[in-house]
């Protein structure tokens, strides 16, 4: 930011003049959104500016890669592209592709209002967005969304029983959870109980799309050299009968790539990636999804089951992050995302992992590059290493910079990654992080309506509306409890500051004094909020500790001491109160 000082003495600043302001009624500042604005049916839609030495976006899209047998027809609105005779089309890109708009499109521009029907359909034949959507899960449950930068960026939550742990039942319930806390897909990595009862189950209940690793079925019961081609199609076709949404596939893995994980500190820490480098040394033969690539893109294409290539060598920490082995991997998801557009597959590419926070955008701007803008989706990433527990932080970190410079859907990490399968206060917690992460990049990037919430809020903060407050709270049940465990009722003041430290609350009054008609509210000398009571103490020392059930029964003896009745408005508002009463309140409370 730069100012320059007048002859007065007044500054004047200067903001960038990029940006756009994501406030829909167009109130409050832009200055926060530095992002570029919005090129529509671009390669740079909603996207960070590139920092110098950044690689720039592809110039090829997924109409450069069109299976061989379409034509080309010049018309007087731009070129046309002819499918060959008898021709019928299946997955949305290949609907997009024949210009046609079909009802999950017309579905996703309705939930995301900035978008139109159109719009959705022109960045999906440019496979910069992906509709992931089988024919079969369209017919239970599933409500259609998109991916890709066009669009808010999503959350993904991983959930599946493992050998040691959880049932189908169990899976389900945590389904229906992490909707709840907002997940936008949700994958299913069952790797023990009765897998296909666990995925069925999960797919005629989810209203979210689901993405499965279909190698964890193909190996149960056999060992890893035992697995063969037939094997893998049968899985594959299985799952996309039974209407998984998209397949995670770690083709990109290959044998010459394995030399350069020699170097690493952790080696390969992708389950589907260490099972096919174990298959590649035992038989000493190329990773076998690899060459099974163009069949397995028929497979899905039958059900328009969509890619997500895995990447199988992202690394595993921080000191393995962006090295040879990863970009080199990287380079081959660019050349599978080409091949399964040939074939009017649907692709998005997964990336990292551990990435250190100054190397993220150059990490999301190469894959923009290589895969020619294919939505990216990442796990975190994890910006440092040092706070197992707390994973869902570190990673959430980097979640938002990552989508800040380009990727479109987040997966996740819970504060139970790397120790132990998460439960149910994990998603939740999981999800949140995610939310925060995606919310923020939204912001930031300037898509229309993003930050309309967020002013709602603000306002209501700024009025002390704490119902409404509570209301546009993400969490209102916790917001509501953490506010009630220390003051459980209506004031024009909250416990963090007290009454007469309350900023917002002095700013009424100014705003109020201002409008010359609050003589009462003047001060006779400074008064300092009551000291906490032993029961506030004691819900302090329990904090983090109780569920919110409880804080609200312990919070109820503050209530007493407030002399208000459950559901009632303590008399104490400045709405309708003068500062007389309130201060007769404080007293009381230090009585
Ligand atoms: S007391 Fe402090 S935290 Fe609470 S509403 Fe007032 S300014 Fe905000």
């Amino acid at each position: 930011m730069h100012h320059h000082e007048g002859s007065t003495g007044e500054r004047r600043f200067t903001l960038p003049a990029i940006g756009g302001n994501p406030s829909s009624t167009r109130q409050g500042t832009s200055p926060g959104s530095f992002a570029l604005r919005w090129q529509s049916g671009g390669s740079r839609s909603f996207s960070s500016p590139d920092t110098p030495g950044m690689p720039q976006p592809s110039e090829k899209t997924a109409w450069n890669f069109l299976p061989p047998d379409w034509t080309k027809v010049p018309g007087s609105e731009g070129t046309k592209w002819l499918a060959p005779k008898g021709f019928v089309p299946v997955t949305q890109l290949e609907y997009a592709r024949l210009g046609e708009i079909t009802p999950q499109m017309r579905r996703v521009a309705e939930r995301e209002p900035h978008l139109t029907p159109e719009m959705v359909r022109d960045e999906v034949a440019a496979g910069r967005m992906v509709i992931p959507a089988n024919k079969i899960h369209l017919g239970y449950r599933l409500d259609a969304m998109c991916i890709g930068r066009a669009s808010r960026t999503k959350v993904n939550a991983n959930m599946g029983a493992s050998p040691i742990a959880s049932s189908s039942q169990e899976e389900v319930e945590k389904l229906r959870w992490a909707e709840r806390w907002g997940a936008d897909t949700v994958m299913d990595l069952s790797t023990g109980g009765d897998l296909d009862a666990t995925r069925e189950a999960i797919l005629r209940d989810a209203t979210v799309p689901i993405g499965t690793v279909p190698i964890y079925s193909m190996i149960i019961g056999r060992k890893i050299e035992e697995l063969d081609a037939q094997t893998v199609l049968d899985a594959l076709a299985h799952q996309a009968r039974q209407g998984v949404d998209y397949f995670t596939i770690h083709a990109g893995v290959l044998r010459e790539h394995l030399p350069f994980v020699k170097r690493r500190l952790i080696g390969i820490v992708s389950r589907g990636g260490s099972i096919l480098a174990k298959w590649m040394l035992v038989h000493q033969r190329q990773n076998l999804m690899y060459e099974l690539w163009d069949e397995i893109c028929e497979l899905m294409r039958r059900y328009d089951v969509t890619f997500s290539i895995g990447d199988g060598l992202r690394p595993g920490g921080l000191g393995d992050a962006t090295d040879e082995a990863q970009l080199r991997e990287l380079a081959t998801l660019g050349e599978l995302t080409e091949r399964a557009w040939r074939h009017g597959v649907q692709v998005m590419v997964e990336g990292p992992g551990h990435v250190p926070f100054d190397q993220i955008e150059y990490n999301m701007k190469l894959e923009r590059r290589l895969c020619h803008g294919a939505p990216f989706y990442v796990l975190g990433p994890l910006v440092t290493d040092v706070f197992p527990g707390y994973d869902h932080i570190t990673s959430c970190i980097g979640a938002t910079a990552a989508a800040y410079h380009g990727a479109s859907m987040l997966c996740y990490v819970t504060p139970k990654e790397h120790l132990g399968l998460p439960k149910k206060e994990d998603v939740k917690q999981g999800c949140i992080a995610y939310k925060i992460a995606a919310h923020a990049a939204d912001v930031a990037l300037g898509i229309p309506g993003a930050r309309d919430r967020d002013d709602e809020l603000t306002k209501a903060r700024a009025a002390l509306n704490w119902e409404k407050h509570f209301e546009l709270s993400f969490d209102p049940d916790l917001a509501r409890a953490y506010h009630d465990e220390d003051l459980d009722v209506d004031t024009d003041f909250c416990a963090m500051c007290g009454h007469d430290w309350c900023s917002v609350r002095i700013s009424k009054e100014i705003a109020e004094f201002a409008s010359g008609k609050a003589e009462a509210y003047a001060w006779d000398r400074p008064k300092v909020t009551a000291e906490l009571s032993p029961e506030q103490r004691e819900v302090l020392e329990k904090r983090g500790v109780l569920a919110p059930e409880e804080i609200h029964r312990l919070a109820s003896k503050t209530k007493q001491q407030m002399n208000a009745r459950a559901g009632v408005k303590a008399a104490c508002h400045s709405d309708y109160v003068d500062a007389d009463k309130a201060k007769h309140l404080q007293e009381g409370r230090e009585a």
